[in-house]
């Protein structure tokens, strides 16, 4: 059985509430985190400061902004702007109050993965002082590699280690997300190394249904699917990780749903948790 004090939740997993109804309704159950996507915080209208203004007075905290990233580009103008652009969303995750910002690092079809991890790395490179500065920290979040064709060449534990190596800097680390590594025979071994690295900053959880109907939009509860969630989790904590564990959930069928009444769900998977 799982309390409540580390469950954070992510705004897009409840993406029919504003910022405003999460919190409130995030607080009355009992969730202390919350992580916030763009589009979320750009709907809130006031301002980012506001908007963590708002978690605070809730007693909410603010784990991470999501996200950041897509360094790749076939053109050096589109990998100089997109450092442009992570700086600002790493200003914005500073507004916010958010501690860290999670990378989605991108992958451009026309060139080979080798090709957009060079440039990953060297577009983290040029932003890891900026966030540093801000007080922010940078979060690689490796993705299941069916989403290597257009949105990360970073798809494994292993990868992330070795860009995290190269760049070498206290403020860049991992997020681990059960979704995209949890097939992964390395995954332990490399949950270990992140932890001895302290760079293992933050940690997602959810499902992989047995034939999901999307590849996308179609993830489960903790519980729901093939994943040993639990299992991960252990190996997580082993490392002497304290933070937050993060429900992130795209799907059509529970958006769809009372969000009170998938919020209840969520709680209950949680507390299932073992
Ligand atoms: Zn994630």
């Amino acid at each position: 059985m799982s309390d409540l004090s580390k469950l954070c939740i992510h705004s897009i997993t409840t993406k029919p509430w504003g910022l405003r109804e999460a919190a409130t309704k995030y607080a009355t159950a009992g969730v202390t985190g919350i992580s916030v996507w763009q589009d979320a915080a750009a709907s809130f209208g006031d301002g980012h400061r506001a908007a963590g203004e708002m978690f605070r007075s809730e007693g909410i905290d603010v784990v991470s902004y999501v996200r950041g990233g897509f360094y790749t580009a076939l053109e050096g103008a589109g990998r100089m702007k997109a450092i442009d652009e992570n700086k600002r969303i790493i200003d914005e995750a500073a507004a916010l109050g958010a501690p860290l910002v999670v990378l989605v690092c991108g992958a451009t079809p026309g060139q080979s993965l080798f090709e957009s991890r060079k440039q990953i790395t060297e577009g983290i490179a040029a932003t890891i002082q900026h966030a540093s500065d801000a007080g922010v920290k940078l979060g690689i979040e490796p993705l299941h590699p069916m989403y290597a064709d257009s949105r990360s060449a970073v798809n494994t534990m292993s990868q992330a280690n070795a860009i995290c190596d190269e760049v070498g800097h206290s403020h860049l680390g991992i997020t681990a997300d059960v979704f995209h590594i949890w097939w992964d025979d390395r995954l332990e071994k490399e949950i270990k190394i992140a932890g001895e690295k302290n760079r293992l900053f933050s940690f997602h959880i959810c499902d992989w249904k047995n034939l999901p109907e999307d590849m996308l939009n179609d993830r489960g509860l903790m519980g729901e699917g093939v994943i040993d969630v639990s299992g991960i989790r252990r190996w997580v904590n082993e490392t002497g990780f304290s933070g937050y564990e993060e429900v992130e959930i795209f799907s059509n069928k529970y958006w769809a749903m009372d969000q009170d009444d998938y919020l209840d769900q969520i709680i209950d998977a949680y507390k299932s948790l073992s």
